[in-house]
């Protein structure tokens, strides 16, 4: 009998070793196949971009004519940027993840606190006008003007200097636009992408090239149903994210 048990419990031990070199290997082939997610690899010389996706939460957005919601779009293309973006050597930081509110102060803090090389914030265009439709790029018009560097305000108080500090990079969120503009019209769009300067409260704050892009307008039907598929948005977002590794690297 205790010649069996010291079997039985031999044939345990070589059980339970059998199993949990079956998980090794299990643990093993999901890190090489990628399922596993690692923390990415981040080297101090690569660009940071900070991708926005726009509204989250109880904030959705415009709302398309099949019931489709600005909020949803803004992060399925946002995800798609970020894997474009981090295929071509750049550190992403997304403002927003999954569907949660966050205000436009919380976005900008976030941006400075990761010193990011350029910000590109994700918007779908909307309209009381379902014909409307059109592809927009914004960057910013600042609080009394883009003139001189944001140092130069007489404001004495940080909230004013830091509600003007794009003051400073207006002309390279320009460049910034102008160059997710020519990837972007290389695309299938209604009349290309249109360039515009306005004041933009997100923009304001933020220590770094950036510009808002607005995806054709969700509440026109065609516009709301392409804006639902996945392959049109992958082309978007490699798009959007040549864009701006040609911006930085024009910069740098
Ligand atoms: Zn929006």
């Amino acid at each position: 009998m205790q010649k069996d048990s010291k079997i039985n419990k031999s044939c345990c031990f070589q059980r339970h070793g059998f199993l949990t070199g079956m998980v090794f290997l299990l643990v093993i082939a999901l890190l090489v196949c990628g399922n596993f997610r690692a923390s990415p690899v981040w080297s101090a010389d690569m660009p940071v971009v900070i991708v926005d996706p726009g509204h989250g939460g109880n904030d959705k957005g415009g709302q398309g004519p099949g019931g489709q919601l600005e909020k949803r779009v803004c992060l399925a293309l946002a995800k798609k940027l970020e894997a474009a973006l981090d295929g071509r050597g750049a550190q992403v930081i997304m403002t927003r993840t999954d569907d949660y509110g966050i205000s436009v102060d919380q976005r900008a803090s976030l941006a400075n606190r990761h010193q990011g090389d350029a910000l590109i914030s994700l918007h779908t265009g909307a309209s009381r006008n379902s014909a409307a439709n059109k592809h927009c790029i914004y960057y910013d018009l600042p609080p009394g003007g883009d003139q001189g560097p944001a140092a130069a305000d007489h404001d004495s108080t940080i909230a004013r200097k830091w509600d003007r500090i794009q003051r400073r990079h207006v002309r390279a969120s320009a460049l910034l636009a102008e160059s997710l503009r020519a990837q972007v019209d290389q695309l299938e769009m209604p009349d290309g992408a249109d360039v515009m300067q306005a004041p933009m409260a997100l923009l304001h704050g933020l220590d770094m090239p950036a510009v808002i892009y607005e995806t054709g307008y969700i509440t026109h039907p065609t516009m709301a149903e392409k804006l639902e598929n996945q392959a049109y948005l992958e082309s978007l977002a490699r798009a959007l994210a040549e864009g701006t590794m040609k911006f930085l690297r024009d910069s740098s």
